[in-house]
């Protein structure tokens, strides 16, 4: 498929991306070692995120009039209503983004159906409407990705699967009006910013990298893009990016980003709806 030309006439299309995993990751590695709950160190590292990062990184965005999505694990959400709330009313997205953020969603469709739908019920009570975007934490079953795609409400899979360019997700050969974003480890704050002893993350733990040089690569990947055109998403964690020192990051590859003025900064159901409407079959024939 050809690359489009995003919003006003713009090269990329750039997706803010933050999942709110709170301590989610903690208990969900911990629980692989034995007796591992009594030796728990860092939850709160975790809990930093909703307690006071995606505050600080909201802030950024007001600065600059940026929304962004911000994907949410079932039990995050259940727990953090009114900051998802405050999220909403400021023009965020709020995504999907599993339940605990296991790392299976089971063995079968009725499992996995069972934790994407408790986590839909969740967004609906707590904040009056459901996801439309999905980003598992887990695999997802065949048979679970049919219903998933063939579903009218779901609007985009953020995934790194499919390769770097947005396009439709296939079920059994038959092409979906589900749009594919693209989300690469490049743009992931975690593995390079991330240290925690025990559990240890990263698992070998060495140590994290330079801030100049994180923001170095972030650049590199939108004046790669800007060459060749197509989408870019993060997988920022306001627990991570929202610290105080590393938030100076997130700032700076906004002015970056902004300045190109090549680049068009939006959530992901605003670019999934976008890549949709340039590719229905009208406005590839006019
Ligand atoms: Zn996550």
């Amino acid at each position: 498929m050809d690359k489009v030309v995003w919003k006003d006439g713009k090269k990329v299309a750039f997706a803010l991306c933050f999942d709110l995993d709170s301590d989610t990751i903690w208990y969900n590695k911990i629980r692989h070692y034995d007796g591992g709950m009594q030796f728990l160190r860092g939850p709160h590292v975790g809990r930093y995120g909703p307690k006071r990062g995606a505050d600080r990184i909201m802030r950024i965005l007001e600065r600059y009039s940026l929304h962004a999505t911000f994907f949410v694990p079932g039990v995050v959400a259940e727990s953090n209503g009114p900051l998802l709330n405050r999220m909403l009313e400021e023009g965020h997205e709020i995504a999907h983004h599993g339940l605990t953020h296991e790392a299976s969603y089971g063995d079968t469709l009725e499992e996995q159906m069972a934790i994407l739908d408790r986590c839909q019920e969740i967004f609906r009570r707590v904040t009056g409407r459901k996801a439309v975007g999905f980003r598992p934490t887990g695999n997802l079953l065949p048979e679970t990705q049919r219903v998933l795609f063939r579903d009218p409400d779901t609007l985009y899979y953020a995934h790194g699967a499919m390769g770097e360019d947005p396009q439709f997700v296939s079920v059994e050969g038959e092409e979906t009006r589900v749009v594919y974003l693209p989300c690469r480890l490049e743009m992931d704050d975690y593995i390079q910013m991330t240290y925690n002893c025990w559990p240890p993350i990263p698992s070998g733990l060495p140590r994290i990298s330079a801030y100049e040089d994180v923001l170095s690569n972030f650049r590199d990947e939108l004046d790669g893009a800007i060459r060749y055109g197509g989408c870019v998403t993060t997988a920022f964690h306001p627990q991570v990016s929202g610290s105080p020192g590393k938030s100076l990051i997130l700032e700076q590859l906004i002015e970056y980003a902004l300045n190109t003025g090549e680049i068009w900064i939006a959530r992901c159901d605003e670019i999934a709806a976008y890549w949709r409407n340039a590719h229905t079959p009208e406005a590839l024939h006019v």
